[in-house]
């Protein structure tokens, strides 16, 4: 994997054939491929997602656990890696003690 140039880019998720959000939206590994492989739209879409993920679960921001499920919730629906799509889902919901 190197640099994507521009007029190859192709969003990992949509496959649109559009810009790189290009910067990374968060400081680790996962934020510098979503900012190179990942379009602006996808990253509004997930935003969106998010808030509904902070909302269902009550997720806590302070705490660093949060974080952690955000981050693979992110690998989830950018790039499709990792597990338990279900997760997501209500199975949980009242279950998590951050
Ligand atoms: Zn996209």
């Amino acid at each position: 994997m190197g640099l994507f140039s521009n007029e190859k880019f192709e969003c990992a998720r949509c496959g649109r054939k559009t810009e790189p959000l290009g910067n990374a939206p968060i400081p680790t590994d996962l934020g510098q491929r979503i900012g190179s492989e990942i379009c602006a739209e996808c990253w509004t879409e997930w935003l969106e997602k998010q808030k509904q993920i902070i909302n269902h679960f009550g997720l806590d921001l302070s705490n660093p656990d949060a974080h952690d499920y955000l981050f693979d919730q992110m690998k989830l629906f950018f790039f499709n890696e990792g597990e338990d799509l279900a997760e997501i889902d209500t199975s949980k919901e009242g279950s998590i003690t951050w």
